[in-house]
């Protein structure tokens, strides 16, 4: 395109150039025309001083490629120029005296191509008694030089451009390598990291300065990685570890009785540990399930319009019977009106069931779990605060992780075989998924031997957007 557009600019500019000189031209051979007062017209290129006799001296010499005719109105001859030899140029007269002046192309002396300009030019008569003389002057340049000006750029571009392609092309290969090859072994380096030497990390410092920025968001990713692999990894560890318990208990409570003959009696009692320890591991199965579920966004969460005061006062009558065992009391205190949330009301009941439950088993004896249901902030807000054991304050940051337990021995003495108390570390976690799932949120806050106190944050009901 650049191409085209070059040689037709350069074309037209040319033409124009040559058009200009030859308006000159006709100017100039048009003043050599000289009229007496008498009537006599004479033609006289030779007689005008130096200038104009070395200008005319090119239409001297025969064939030179410079030439002019002019002629009377009526098309006879005022004088033709020399340098023509005898060639007679086609006239446009009737053109030239309808129009004034015309540009044309045709074919000159040996088929020489030409560019031609006609003009008619009128002239006062000296002495102003007649109407004046009116001549048609007609001027030719040579065409060859200016087309072989234009072959040779036509050349020029027809083999510099794919030369310039070529070499361009060629550079850019070679831009591209010698600025890629950074990236090559910066990939490799990158590809080289797998899960099993999650730990390596990029140099930063040795790394290309534009590939920099690039390899610090990649180590932080990996640190990131490196953090989630870890806690996968300790959570399958854990959880086998959770589950390796119960299943030993059930093998040797399997093992005894087959050995030898038993009473009814001993069978009975066989059967109710296995029984109670398969409850124990189908507990953890669900909780990892519901954690697993949770966490891939699976877990069914309604939004529906639940009353939490109602939620929380319902979860506390079922949990009366543990706490009566223990000697503590669940107070809950009213709020003057039901606080509705959007939620799920068995997430809900199982996130105050945990909540609770936790009050209750790390509660001293005779204490008293104390439960409000308040609005703020755009959240319904329970808050459960218990008088129990607490906890330190290095622990706090670390109770919602999975199977953490500030102390795992003071979860399982109270764990006289009933189900629920059983604790393995997951409740929190469940809890705190819960309320991430509703939009909400969790907080505790806790003092060693005084007590402790949860408060979740569950999106005030909104009917707009249920
Ligand atoms: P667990 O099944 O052991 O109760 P949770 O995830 O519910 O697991 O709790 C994690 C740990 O946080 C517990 O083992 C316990 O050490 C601590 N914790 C939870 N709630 C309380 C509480 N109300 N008072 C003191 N410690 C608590």
């Amino acid at each position: 395109g650049f191409d085209f557009y070059l040689y037709d600019t350069q074309q037209a500019r040319t033409l124009s150039a040559l058009d200009r000189v030859l308006i000159r031209k006709s100017e100039l051979i048009a003043g050599f025309i000289e009229i007496y007062k008498d009537g006599k017209i004479e033609f006289e290129p030779h007689e005008q001083g130096d200038k104009l006799a070395k200008q005319s001296s090119v239409y001297d010499i025969p064939l030179s490629g410079h030439y002019y005719q002019i002629f009377y109105e009526n098309g006879k001859p005022l004088a033709i120029s020399p340098s023509l030899s005898g060639f007679s140029l086609p006239v446009p007269l009737e053109r030239a005296n309808r129009e004034g002046s015309v540009f044309g192309n045709l074919s000159g002396p040996k088929g020489a191509p030409l560019r031609v300009y006609t003009k008619k030019i009128k002239f006062p008569s000296p002495g102003g008694e007649s109407e004046g003389y009116t001549f048609v002057v007609q001027i030719a340049e040579d065409l060859t030089e200016v087309h072989g000006f234009l072959e040779s750029l036509r050349n020029q571009i027809v083999y510099a451009t794919p030369l310039f392609l070529i070499l361009s092309g060629l550079g850019a290969v070679l831009i591209a390598r010698v600025s890629l090859a950074p990236l090559k072994s910066f990939s490799k380096e990158v590809g080289d990291i797998s899960e099993k030497n999650l730990n390596k990390r990029i140099d930063e410092e040795h790394v290309n300065t534009e590939l920099r920025e690039l390899a610090r968001s990649f180590n932080v990713t990996l640190n990131r990685l490196e953090v989630v692999f870890e806690n996968q990894r300790r959570f399958i560890s854990d959880a086998s570890h959770e589950l390796r318990t119960p299943v030993s208990v059930i093998k040797s409570y399997c093992e005894i009785p087959l050995r030898r003959q038993r009473s009814l009696a001993e069978y009975r009692e066989a059967l109710e540990v296995i029984q109670e320890n398969i409850l124990r591991m189908e507990d953890l199965i669900e909780k990892l399930l519901t954690l697993s579920r949770l966490e891939q966004k699976s877990y069914p969460i309604r939004k529906d319009k639940v009353g939490l005061h109602a939620v929380v006062d319902a979860t506390a009558s079922l949990l009366t019977k543990v706490a009566d065992e223990k000697n503590v009391k669940i107070d809950v205190v009213s709020p003057p009106q039901e606080i509705y949330v959007q939620g799920d009301k068995t997430s809900l009941t199982e996130v105050f069931v945990n909540l609770i439950d936790n009050a209750v088993k790390f509660n001293k004896n005779g204490g008293t779990v104390s439960i409000t249901v308040r609005s703020g902030e755009g959240y319904g807000i329970a808050e459960i605060a218990d008088t129990g054991i607490g906890m330190p304050d290095e622990s706090l940051s670390s109770i919602f992780q999975r199977f953490y337990q500030v102390d795992p021995s003071r979860s399982r003495t109270s764990d006289s075989g009933a189900r629920k108390r059983g604790g393995v570390g997951l409740g929190l976690s469940i809890v705190k998924e819960i309320a991430t799932a509703h939009g909400g949120k969790i907080e505790a806050r806790s003092k060693e031997g005084i007590g402790s106190t949860f408060t979740v944050y569950i999106p005030l009901f909104n009917p707009i957007a249920a």
